[in-house]
């Protein structure tokens, strides 16, 4: 049967990475169908609404999405519930994508690119499982209400349930099943979370425990507080494998090791559900509204996004593979976009590491 591919622009940069980023599709996988949808603030300024039903069953009976970004200024004013990021929100609950990877891969060619001394992150390798669609982003009750006294006060709910915890658990013990020999001293799973603190987080770190003695104990687990593992990230991060975290730490901690790799401009990452389910792919960052339609934007992250796709939901592990060093190779021979340095439109960008594949 032919796989299809949904690709959603978006709004900024989303467009310009993106349009890079199907060309390195059509090549190594020139069998699967794309197509195009409106989504974010385009789609508002189209439709009246970020996510479409007809874009939402289109990426229901797709195997994989590529989105861009959305969001920028242009839609701060619009309703709330009809604002650009409200679409990316619905569309992640919609598909029940609960497990985000996020890589945090620091490129042999960028790494005096990083913040951090050369040696620590050469070579670095970590691969970071955020539970997506639960947590105290989403825990109810939530809201502001005044009090009877005239003071207002804030709320959220922090909360997990035990099924939620063990499917996320379940895809990172599986991942290092995958990924043996990586890291150093906590070279399996790193669970995080602050049980010594909350009542969400003791339930985590039981029921990841109990998962891992039924089901996983060939893999090595350790449980990290997150404000510990925080520190563990910029003193020695090659020491991680895989981290294990919820919605609110793990949205922390991936973004933190994402600084330690160079630029946002590299970062591919993917949301994915139960086997079988579309997955969702995305670079990390957003809409870049400062150098959107300037042709400047670096496209890797969206053309890594793509090799995500081709090895997470579309079991093609040999093409992901060779968009993977084909980027390598361009970076190693100095391809460069401004972010990282160097000159190249993001054309150009995709044009280097088109002509290495
Ligand atoms: P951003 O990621 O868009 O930009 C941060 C900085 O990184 C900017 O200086 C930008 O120029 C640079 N940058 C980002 N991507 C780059 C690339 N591919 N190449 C070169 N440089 C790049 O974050 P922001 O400025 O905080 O947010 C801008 C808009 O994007 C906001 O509306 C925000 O809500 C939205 N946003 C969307 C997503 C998403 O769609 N998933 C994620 C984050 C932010």
């Amino acid at each position: 049967m032919t796989q299809t591919f949904l690709l959603l622009p978006g709004d900024g940069i989303g467009p310009e990475v993106t349009r890079e980023a199907r060309r390195v599709l059509e090549i190594v996988a020139p069998d699967i169908e794309v197509s195009e949808g409106d989504f974010g603030g385009m789609s508002f300024d189209l439709h009246g609404t970020p996510l479409t039903d007809d874009v939402l069953a289109r990426a229901r009976s797709s195997d994989a999405i590529l989105m861009g970004a959305v969001g920028g200024p242009q839609w701060a004013n619009v309703p709330r519930d009809k604002r650009p990021e409200m679409g990316l929100l619905r569309l992640r609950k919609e598909l029940d994508v609960y497990a985000n990877l996020r890589p945090a891969f620091c490129f042999p060619a960028l790494a005096e690119a990083s913040s951090l001394k050369t040696h620590l992150v050469e070579g670095l390798d970590i691969m970071i499982v955020r539970e997506l669609t639960s947590g105290v982003y989403f825990g109810q009750p939530k809201g502001i209400e005044t009090m009877a006294n005239g003071e207002r006060r804030g709320f959220d709910n922090a909360q997990y349930t035990t099924s939620e915890i063990r499917r996320v658990a379940k895809v990172a013990f599986e991942i290092a099943r995958g990924r043996v020999g990586k890291g150093g001293v906590y070279g399996g799973v790193v669970s995080t979370e602050k049980s010594n603190v909350m009542d969400s987080g003791l339930l985590w770190r039981e029921e990841v425990t109990k998962l891992h003695v039924e089901e996983f104990s060939d893999v090595k687990l350790d449980h990290i507080l997150s404000d510990a593992l925080a520190m563990l990230l910029v003193k020695s991060p090659k020491d991680v494998n895989v981290i294990l975290a919820d919605n609110l730490f793990g949205d922390i901690l991936s973004d933190e090791a994402s600084q330690l790799t160079g630029s946002i401009g590299m970062l591919p990452s993917a949301a994915l559900g139960e086997p079988g389910t579309p997955g969702l792919y995305e670079p990390v960052h957003g809409s870049a509204p400062d150098i959107a339609g300037q042709g400047k934007a670096n496209p890797c992250a969206a053309i890594l996004s793509v090799e995500m796709a081709l090895r997470w939901s579309l079991d093609r592990s040999d093409a992901a593979d060779r968009v993977w060093k084909a980027v390598d190779t361009a970076l190693t021979k100095g391809a460069r976009t401004a972010d990282l340095g160097g000159s190249l439109s993001t054309t150009a960008m995709g044009d280097a590491v088109i002509a290495e594949l």
